[in-house]
């Protein structure tokens, strides 16, 4: 059996000041850069993304691979078309190729599924439907997606079988690859497409509510297990949808495939059923930045207490550079404090001339709102930003974050890069001489992924919304093209359209 793997990952938010270019596929902070066919199984059979799995099922099972290109680039606004079009036709003429050489018996793709182009919003249905045509109706193709994609109806129809990721944070993505590859070879054996079932979901679930380890997300999630067990099916694929995307294909949905319809059907309409019945369960506290800061501060204990700076997740399309909940920590007087990090590689690079030691003037953060922090800083420690990550999700992952410092604004210290990165991962801190665990209050730029690695050394986490794109209430985004009926969020009376 011959298979073709690649990959294509976006998560796009339309409403984020920053459009995503090739330079952003081309340098991906903390991520793999761009692969092709020569060198994809190599750079990629190491790391944890799901391709990684994918390679690993594939060759446990003997199967010889024809290697496509892979790229990903970090959440920001939508995808430049040159952009789009660039890795697009690297795929497409790599499978082109890989047809060429010998028979194919199918192709896997690692796929994030909420990508918006800027002439496609639904970029991964135009992707599938690119390859489709190149390979034929009735080629087997099976994708890998993030639980955030916008599984839309064309992506269900144009490839086979689509399967994310079960947990948020992330610790199964390699999993997720290796269960696609393994839907991909029982789709050839099968000798014809899987029953499928497709469902939309009519709410908007807010990212803070979407973590798997809590309820009442880890309660739907065993749901979903007994229900996809019970009907027998193949796959049972449950997606967030990604609530800072504005297309009438996007929101939460899912897809169940089985050998035969009825039991498409049942699994289907019976998750949708759970999904509505919980729906006022998945509305969740967050505080804002002032009552945050003061909490915090109050809590007397040996661990640290942890805040999310959740509205400026570079994970879900912010900029890593907004300076609310610092301005909030130096105003309060907060001491023994961190936060993890500032995207600003202007300030970085003035605290590499000043050297260790010295004291600088900086117009902190704040580029991409026009809302800088000025600040006196010492500058404490300089790194290449270069390290690699260690925690649940991105564990032997390297990150490259560019000229880096750890500054000190009285009791709060700052770690400033030049790249922007989630703070998913402890090594983020550790590499430029902090602990987390010694400190009293850490800030991360996440909104659920940092409990992996940061929830098990927390006294108390608390989710924060300081200003920033990644907002916290999907009901307050400035949305144009939904789909009449979704509401926008879980109890809402109100729906868009
Ligand atoms: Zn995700």
């Amino acid at each position: 059996m011959r298979i073709a793997i690649g990959g294509f990952l976006h998560e796009s938010h339309s409403f984020a000041p920053v459009a995503t270019g090739w330079k952003d596929f081309a340098e991906p902070g903390g991520w793999p850069a761009p692969q092709r066919p020569a060198t994809l199984l190599d750079n990629l059979r190491a790391t944890g993304v799901p391709a990684a799995g994918a390679i690993d099922a594939a060759e446990r099972s003997g199967l010889r691979i024809a290697p496509l290109s892979w790229a990903f680039a970090n959440p920001a606004g939508p995808v430049t078309a040159e952009a789009f079009e660039r890795v697009a036709a690297w795929i497409v003429s790599d499978l082109t190729a890989a047809m060429a050489e010998g028979p194919l018996d199918g192709i896997y793709l690692d796929l994030h599924g909420a990508m918006v182009a800027e002439e496609f919003p639904d970029a991964e249905g135009e992707l599938l439907r690119r390859l489709r045509a190149v390979a034929g109706p009735d080629m087997p193709i099976t994708c890998s997606l993030d639980p955030h994609c916008n599984l839309t109806a064309a992506m269900v129809e144009r490839a086979d079988a689509l399967s994310p990721f079960r947990t948020y944070p992330h610790v199964d993505m390699k999993q997720a690859g290796a269960r696609a590859l393994k839907l991909l070879v029982e789709r050839i054996r099968r000798g014809k497409p899987f029953a499928r079932a497709y469902r939309q979901v009519d709410f908007w679930l807010p990212i803070t509510s979407q973590c798997t380890l809590v309820p009442p997300m880890s309660e739907v999630y065993a749901e979903r297990e007994r229900i996809a067990t019970r009907h027998g099916v193949s796959e049972l694929a449950f997606c967030f949808g990604f609530p800072y995307a504005d297309f009438p294909g996007c929101g939460m949905a899912i897809a169940a495939y089985a050998a035969d319809q009825a039991a498409a059907d049942a699994a289907a309409d019976e998750f949708l059923a759970l999904l509505n019945r919980r729906e006022r369960d998945f509305a969740g506290e967050i505080l804002p930045a002032d009552r945050a800061v003061a909490e915090a501060m109050k809590v007397n204990a040996t661990r640290p207490v942890v805040m999310a700076d959740t509205q400026d997740n570079p994970g879900g399309g912010g900029h890593g550079d907004t300076t609310g909940l610092l301005a909030e920590l130096v105003r309060q007087g907060a001491r023994h404090a961190v936060v993890g990090s500032i995207n600003d590689a202007e300030s970085a690079a003035a605290c590499h001339r000043a050297g260790e030691g010295a004291t600088v003037s900086l117009r902190l953060g704040g580029k991409s709102d026009g809302a800088p922090l000025e600040v006196t800083a010492r500058v404490l420690r300089l790194s290449n930003g270069r390290f690699t990550c260690t925690g649940a999700m991105a564990g032997g992952n390297p990150a490259d974050l560019g000229p880096s410092a750890l500054i000190a604004i009285g009791g709060v210290r700052v770690i400033v890069t030049s790249r922007k990165m989630q703070a998913y991962d402890l090594a983020l801190f550790r590499h430029i001489g902090v602990e987390p665990a010694q400190e009293k209050i850490v800030v991360v730029k996440s909104s659920v992924h940092f409990r992996a690695d940061f929830q098990p050394i927390a006294e108390r986490v608390l989710v924060v919304a300081a200003p920033g794109p990644v907002v916290a209430d999907p009901a307050t985004l400035p949305f144009r093209n939904l789909r009449p009926g979704l509401r926008l969020r879980p109890g809402a009376n109100q729906s868009w359209g």
